[in-house]
Order: structure tokens, then C-alpha cells, then sequence
């Protein structure tokens, strides 16, 4: 009886540990980073795919989780020191959560202590769009993701060398994938 049990549960650890090697095999593949059930799956979400997207609150809605839309096209911000990337260090690229397209290196990032995750340069020109901001009686400049328009957050002029800028940036409006390990090593 003893013996029938042992085999089992090693059975059932063989098969745990299968799942578990699964799971891990499955993170390799980049997909759109909230996962929420209750909502069709973005297929808008790339990161190789650049062309623009214009496509209204409505069907955003339905495929955005309710944070994301919040930031993205609500103009919305998170609270302060609560984002995920705020002091977040790790080699790698942000990505915009709505639609995928690359934003920020990590080795653009710097620490300004304001609260949110803050980068001195978007990793191209095209990268980012800009836009008056003259809401709550503040001039400032809004910054958008370059491909589908979704709110990031704002540019100061108080940032560090070269540029002297400081992006201040939604974590919510964020998704980051590490360098491959060959890339990190590379740049040793
Ligand atoms: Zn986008």
C-alpha cells in the first residue's frame, strides 16, 4: 500500500515538474503583458509591427485592461512611488502596453526620485509624440506612445545630461523585456 502511494506521488512530481519547465519555456515568447480573462485578447499588441494606430476610446476599451486605459487614453497617472519600474534596474527595453512599440532603453533610465520611472532620451526620435499639456493650470508637455497615440506621461526640462530632459513615465503604460543574456554579456 505504502509502496503503491511513493510511486504515485513521484508520478505526480514528474508531472509538476513538467508543468513547471513548461511555464518557463512559455515566458520566452513576448506577449501582451495584463493578462485579464475577462477581455478579448490585443491583438494589436506587437513589437515588430509599426504601423499607426488610430483607433478610438471605444475599441481600445475593449481590449485594454481597465488600468492601462486609464493612463493610456484617459490621461490618467498612478500614484507616485507605486509603479512597478520605478526603481526598477534590470537591461532591457520598454515597451508601450497598449501596443507594443519600443519606447525607452534601460540604459536611458536614470533615477530622479520624483516617483515615476524617468528617462532622459525615448530610444529614437520617432519613438514619442509631444503635445501641449495646459491642464490644472500647469505648461507642460504631454508625451505619447510614437505608434498608437496612448498617453505616457510628460517631458521636464530638468533631466541630466546629454539631453537634459527627464520623461517622466505611467509604469502602468509600461512593459519592459530584459536584454537576452548573450546581449547582456556582449555589452560587458
Ligand atoms: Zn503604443
Amino acid at each position: 500500500m505504502m509502496k503503491k502511494y511513493m510511486k504515485n506521488s513521484i508520478y505526480f512530481l514528474t508531472l509538476i515538474i513538467f508543468l513547471v519547465i513548461g511555464c518557463n519555456c512559455s515566458f520566452n515568447n513576448k506577449i501582451a503583458p495584463t493578462v485579464d480573462n475577462n477581455l478579448p485578447t490585443n491583438d494589436r499588441y506587437s513589437d515588430s509591427d509599426t504601423t499607426k494606430l488610430p483607433l478610438s476610446n471605444e475599441e481600445w476599451k475593449k481590449i485594454l485592461p481597465a488600468d492601462v486605459y486609464a493612463i493610456a487614453r484617459e490621461k490618467g497617472t498612478e500614484r507616485a512611488f507605486t509603479g512597478k519600474y520605478y526603481e526598477h534596474k534590470e537591461v532591457g527595453t520598454y515597451y508601450c502596453a497598449a501596443c507594443g512599440f519600443a519606447l525607452f532603453n534601460s540604459n536611458g533610465k536614470f533615477d530622479s526620485n520624483c516617483g515615476w520611472p524617468s528617462f532622459f532620451e525615448p530610444i529614437t526620435k520617432g519613438s514619442i509624440l509631444y503635445a501641449p499639456d495646459n491642464s490644472y493650470g500647469m505648461k507642460r508637455t504631454e508625451v505619447m506612445c510614437g505608434r498608437c497615440k496612448s498617453h505616457l506621461g510628460h517631458v521636464f526640462d530638468d533631466g541630466p545630461p546629454p539631453t537634459g530632459l527627464r520623461y517622466c513615465i505611467n509604469s502602468v503604460i509600461l512593459d519592459f523585456s530584459a536584454a537576452k543574456k548573450a546581449e547582456k554579456n556582449f555589452t560587458k
